[in-house]
């Protein structure tokens, strides 16, 4: 696959744009470098390089994609908000209607903010959490990344419940140790957490079901109950950072496919339908904390903008028509079983992980419930599988620890053009 202008564009972003991309997981440095593919158009559940060459999208932007790209619904909304003006700076009608529209899909958003990632959202339902409770630390599980507000970025300490250190320069010692990391799916470790630090944990943070070091489900169906009545039972609140799952399953929160009840949420991506946006929300007491009614500042001269609002709308309208789900479920399982039956003809060892239209392929025989399990699995067999994927025409995101997404406009004949790309990239890696 000629990829000459790619190169060319890529050189040019290097010199102006900090390391040639605008986040890094953009870099191909976990997949033992080489040039990122520049993308000049997407149509459907394709795009096309700056080289002209083709590819069937999985990576799906990291998660918003669900509809592909340029959806008419999603087009027509964007359309018709930049005749009305993208911005006011005043309550506007789309807001309330989008308002409305989540917590009719989510009843527990009793009250919702506007923001505009989902680094902001999880931010703040952390300085709310801290205002309601009157406490400091925070508990989150291994592995799980909730954006880069300073907090966040804290890797778990030497013990399974010590406090947590930097882990990215910049920040403070005492802003990690404010951070508790457990294992996830790991009951006891939690609650030797709570045990030690429980008087001072404001919240815990969790990603229902983890897409942050690939796709790992509870381990059963009582474990975020668990998960949530033991923070409970020592005062904290619970947190469930739905940024890339709320809608992308079901419609609605992976909390309600567990029947559980967090007391607050973060949320972004899909809710975007591919603009900026990210939201906040649940209990009406605790989010009444929240300034003008409350001590807990937080603001946006972009949150609630009417484009990202129209858009937001317009996506989730076309996820409520029936099936759409059941059809990306099974496209995906369609995707997995190839992917086994290569693995198998080819003697690659693999452990896949999927849940509904989403799924990770690990290299490796080992399941993978925790982020050690992931951190485990073979980086240099993931790094030449997501090479060989691209030359065949297929884009997944350049890490291991990410996710295939299907959306909600993968055809068939995408789905079989990808299961003969998976039998030679499975041939190659042999
Ligand atoms: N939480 C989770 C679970 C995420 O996956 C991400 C982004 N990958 C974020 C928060 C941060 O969202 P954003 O990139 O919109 O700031």
């Amino acid at each position: 696959m000629n990829r000459a202008q790619s190169e060319l564009w890529f050189h040019r972003a290097e010199a102006v744009i900090l390391g040639g991309v605008n986040s890094p997981s953009r870099s191909y440095k976990s997949v033992g470098g080489g040039t990122p593919i520049v993308m000049s158009r997407g149509a459907g559940s394709k795009f096309y390089d700056v080289d002209g060459n083709e590819y069937i999208d999985y990576l799906a932007g990291y998660g918003p994609s669900i509809l592909g790209h340029a959806h008419p619904e999603i087009t027509k909304a964007i359309q018709e908000a930049a005749e009305d003006g993208v911005l006011y700076g005043t309550p506007t009608t789309s807001e309330v209607l989008f308002a409305e529209k989540l917590r009719q899909a989510i009843p527990d958003l009793e009250r919702i903010r506007f923001v505009n990632s989902g680094t902001e959202a999880v931010m703040t339902t952390i300085r709310v959490a801290r205002a309601y409770t009157g406490r400091t630390r925070i508990i989150k599980f291994a592995g799980c990344y909730h954006g880069h507000s300073d907090a966040m970025l804290v890797a778990a300490g030497s013990g399974p419940s010590s406090m947590g250190v930097p882990d990215s320069a910049g920040v403070t010692k005492a802003t990690a140790e404010e951070v508790i990391t457990v294992p996830f799916n790991d009951l006891d470790a939690f609650e030797q957490a709570l045990i030690a630090h429980g008087h001072d944990v404001a919240a815990v943070l969790v990603e229902p079901i983890v897409g942050n070091f690939g796709i790992v489900a509870p381990k059963d169906d009582t474990y975020l109950k668990s998960v949530i009545d033991l923070a409970h039972h020592h005062g904290a609140l619970t947190i469930f950072d739905e940024v890339i799952t709320a809608f992308r399953f079901h419609y609605g929160s992976a909390a309600q496919l567990y029947d559980v009840h967090p007391d607050l949420y973060a949320l972004g991506k899909i809710i975007g339908g591919g603009l900026p946006i990210g939201a906040y929300g649940g209990r009406r007491d605790i989010m009444e904390n929240v300034a003008p009614l409350g001590p807990a500042y937080q603001a946006g001269t972009m949150a609630g903008n009417p484009l990202s609002m129209r858009t937001g709308i317009a996506c989730l309208s076309v996820l409520q028509q029936p099936g759409i789900y059941e059809a990306m479920a099974k496209r995906a399982e369609r995707l997995v079983k190839v992917t086994h039956e290569a693995a198998d003809k080819y003697h690659v060892p693999i452990t896949i992980n999927r849940v509904g239209g989403a799924f990770t392929v690990y290299f490796g025989h080992h399941a993978v419930r925790n982020y050690d399990d992931a951190q485990a699995t073979d980086s240099k067999q993931f790094a030449r599988y997501f090479h060989l994927l691209a030359d065949n025409g297929i884009l997944i995101a350049p890490s291991k620890y990410e996710a295939w997404f299907v959306s909600a406009v993968h055809t068939d004949e995408d789905i079989e053009q990808t299961c003969d790309a998976i039998d030679r990239v499975f041939q190659g890696l042999a």
